[in-house]
């Protein structure tokens, strides 16, 4: 007797669609078969896509940015997420400059996130760790934490992580089998002046910066032979420079991932009354450089949604250096981009995260074996957002019409979301 069958659907196996029923026993995949077997609960999916559980690899709930939090905790963002299909989500550790604090923002993070009603792990994640890089990596191992981030800009902060230790963390990588995770700016062309509002985000922060620093961190990744990811990729003219210059690592050793929001709106929303509430760092780019965006699509690795909501009378009226920098998008970020890509963007919220986080095959597959987490998709809804689940007071995603909708969506067996409705859920850490 298996606890949940789901019948008659379109399973996404190995890239293609093929019509079996899936039952999962003991919060894990138990069969796929064309049988009819006796199982508890069971839910009728005919015409509908059956598809391994979303992982978003790059979010920010209650992150505390100085004077404001974002506004998503642990609990909010995952509700928000599980309604997008997101059945596991990955978070990062306050950001620490030596290994034992690391051991202390482990323990403290993964208390917060206890809240969460889907799984969930951290990357580490570093600030200027001057002659702590081997502690640190001895101190991840130890935890179970296969991926680290660092920064290459915000000096300003003291965040900023320079090329000596960015090396040594590429050195270590392979052998010690973690990923770098690097957000990607080069801090010498960063104008931080204090005068720019958000009309000045393009300058502030031009593609010119990310491109400049991209293709030295490819070297440094090359030359050493290291891992690296690069988070949020914002510009086409980066990624095109990277195809150009070092396809023999690009998705190799050297990762790629962008966000929904770089493929669905221009920098010219920041000439608008509202562009405060589209402020984010690296900003959005040119018509142009979104073209080049998606032409590169096929060279993108993952899809994630940086997601880091703040409400919004935190960001109206202020200049850029005071404003708290980020949105929220976790709940339409499959919709939105399967709106723009269909099929191909499944790889890149699924099998590709899983892979490259070290959460395969437990995640990321429609697999015996594997977690029974699945979203149950209805490609022949077409909406206009309005809907949000955020505790955020806005939605960049407002008023955007997508095609499908996630209507149920089942966490190791159990539903999270079933047929549009929040039904509860019980998160796990699911890294190390
Ligand atoms: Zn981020």
């Amino acid at each position: 007797m298996y606890d949940l069958a789901i019948i008659g659907g379109e399973l996404y196996i190995d890239g293609s669609y093929v019509r079996k029923n899936l039952y999962i026993k003991d919060g894990k995949i138990a069969s796929i078969t064309d049988d009819i077997l006796d199982s508890t609960d069971i839910y009728n999916a005919v015409g509908k896509k059956v598809l391994p559980g979303f992982i978003d690899p790059h979010v920010h709930f209650e992150l505390n940015v100085g004077r404001y939090t974002s506004c998503d905790d642990f609990y909010w963002g995952s509700v928000s997420g599980a309604y997008g299909g997101i059945t596991t989500f990955v978070d990062f550790l306050d950001p620490v400059d030596n290994a034992k604090e690391l051991e202390d923002a482990f323990i403290s993070r993964r208390k917060l996130a206890e809240k969460s009603v889907v799984d969930y792990g951290f990357h580490a994640t570093v600030k200027n760790p001057v002659g702590e890089v081997d502690s640190i990596v001895k101190t991840m191992k130890k935890l179970g934490l296969p991926s680290v981030k660092l920064f290459t800009t915000y000096s300003d902060s003291g965040r900023r992580t320079y090329d000596n230790e960015i090396i040594e963390f590429l050195k270590l990588s392979r052998k010690n089998d973690f990923i770098v995770l690097a957000h990607i700016e080069d801090d010498e062309l960063i104008n931080l002046d204090k005068s720019f509002e958000v009309v000045d985000l393009a300058i502030s922060r031009s593609s010119r910066a990310e491109l400049n620093e991209a293709l030295k961190l490819a070297r440094y990744t090359r030359d050493h032979d290291g891992n690296l990811y690069m988070v949020h990729l914002s510009s086409g003219n980066t990624i095109s420079a990277l195809r150009d210059e070092y396809s023999d690592i690009l998705n190799k050793n050297f990762f790629i991932e962008s966000c929904p929001q770089y493929f669905s709106f221009g920098s010219d929303v920041f000439n608008k009354d509202n562009g405060y509430l589209y402020a984010l760092a690296p900003p959005l780019r040119s018509e142009e450089e979104i073209g080049l965006l998606v032409d590169s699509f096929d060279y993108i690795d993952t899809i994630g949604t940086d997601h880091c909501p703040f409400m919004k009378d935190e960001k109206y009226g202020k200049r850029l250096v005071d404003m708290p920098m980020g949105i929220g998008g976790i709940e339409h970020s499959f919709s939105v981009m399967y709106s723009l890509f269909g099929d191909k963007v499944i790889d890149k919220m699924t099998v590709n995260p899983a892979k490259i986080h070290g959460l395969y095959p437990k995640k990321g597959v429609l697999l015996e074996g594997s977690d029974g987490d699945v979203v149950i998709y209805d490609c022949s809804r077409r909406y206009v957002i309005e809907r949000n689940h955020s505790r955020c007071d806005y939605s960049v995603y407002d008023g955007y019409e997508v095609v499908g909708e996630v209507v149920s969506t089942i966490s190791r067996g159990k539903f999270v979301v079933r047929d549009g409705e929040f039904v509860g859920g019980s998160g796990e850490y699911v890294r190390g």
